[in-house]
């Protein structure tokens, strides 16, 4: 049956194509900057960055390759100063979630524009989520303001993304679309988006962990990040919640979605009846959360939180902050329940 819904999605320009960042100067000067600060991560992620400078040419104000995982405040304060400094009318985020994360911070403060040029799964670039990390919490928020103007998808950038990290970044994105079909406020948009990106992710991303070269396979995973991202849009539910409570712990994001998904969905699918059927027929026939930790297993990824570094002594706390969400759909869920979940993903 068709929940009622408000589906509210500000409008962004999306450009795929494999080659697609050879056209970043043209897409800058569409959004009107004519000093664009690049912001990346540091080594293979500067590379890229110091590629794009160049292509930017006299568009570009300079490179900041300092972005880490979850923003860290200092690392935000950093990359506002650099923009101030540079005197940058916009920045063009290159990389996965954390240079993106990091453009959203700097924007969050400047109201800068943001041109992205996804090079993971994570789909950050859909959302106008953005999140800054302080000791072991990270606080996550939404701003119209950090949502990139623009998108750059080339998938040819993928093309030398390891194994490991395509396959933990995969799961990250089919962690949104799993999601995005319980969470209160799905959409039939969000849904069918979501649908379609899992139907794109289980037939093609083993083909592009096992072969990263493989073109086809990298275009249909990029195509299907875009979707999963979108969906993102429905909200988050248990699973997001998780994953940022363990992130504040110093888990890598992607990694932890993917060794958490299976028991989170074990869990979630008992109280939505609608998305256990939709992710049924996606995997098959099989019962989706076998069918995702089957997934997760063929990967050459962490399979446990242990393996993660995560300090088991930490349950009870993490439990209780997902707990401190109140989280009621599809069922509520107590600290024992997190307790539960977090011990079995140990
Ligand atoms: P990441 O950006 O940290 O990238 C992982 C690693 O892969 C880095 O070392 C990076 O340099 C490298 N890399 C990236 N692209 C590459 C390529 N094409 N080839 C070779 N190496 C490459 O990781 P991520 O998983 O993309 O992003 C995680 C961050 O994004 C987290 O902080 C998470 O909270 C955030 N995130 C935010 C949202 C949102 O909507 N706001 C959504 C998803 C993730």
């Amino acid at each position: 049956m068709t929940q009622p819904f408000t589906h509210d999605v500000p409008p962004q320009r999306v450009v795929f194509a494999p080659g697609a960042v050879e056209s970043v100067a043209d897409e800058a000067e569409r959004l009107g900057l004519s000093r664009a600060l690049v912001v990346a991560t540091p080594g293979s992620g500067a590379r890229l960055g110091a590629r794009v400078l160049d292509l930017l040419g006299r568009r570009a104000a300079g490179l900041h390759a300092q972005a880490v995982i979850h923003v860290p405040r200092p690392v935000a304060a950093a990359g506002l100063k650099a923009a101030k400094d540079a005197e940058a009318d916009g920045l063009v985020a290159v990389g996965g979630g954390s240079a993106i994360g990091l453009a959203k911070a700097i924007a969050h403060e400047s109201g800068l524009p943001i041109l992205a040029v996804p090079t993971t799964y994570a789909g950050s670039e859909v959302t106008a989520i953005f999140g800054i990390s302080e000791g072991e919490r990270k606080r996550v928020d939404r701003d119209v303001r950090v949502l990139p103007r623009t998108i750059l998808y080339d998938p040819d950038l993928t093309l030398g993304l390891p194994p490991a990290v395509t396959a933990a970044s995969g799961m990250n994105a089919v962690a949104h679309c799993v999601e995005a079909l319980w969470v209160p406020r799905r959409t039939p948009v969000t849904t069918a988006l979501a649908t379609e990106a899992l139907r794109l992710f289980v037939a093609q991303l083993p083909r592009a962990v096992a072969e990263g070269r493989d073109r086809a396979a990298r275009g249909d995973c990029l195509a299907a990040a875009w979707l999963a991202g979108a969906s993102l849009a429905a909200g988050n539910g248990l699973h997001h919640k998780l994953a940022h409570v363990l992130g504040g712990f110093g888990l890598p994001h992607a990694e932890t979605h993917a060794v958490v998904l299976p028991h989170v969905a074990r869990f979630n699918l008992a109280g939505c009846p609608e998305a256990a059927e939709r992710l049924r027929a996606v995997f098959g026939g099989r019962d989706p959360a076998d069918a995702l930790a089957a997934m997760v297993s063929g990967f050459p990824v962490p399979q446990r939180l242990r393996e993660l570094g995560f300090d088991r002594g930490k349950i009870d706390a993490a439990a209780a902050e997902v707990a401190a969400a109140t989280i009621t759909a599809p069922r509520p869920v107590t600290a024992g329940d997190v307790r539960r979940l977090l011990e079995a993903a140990y």
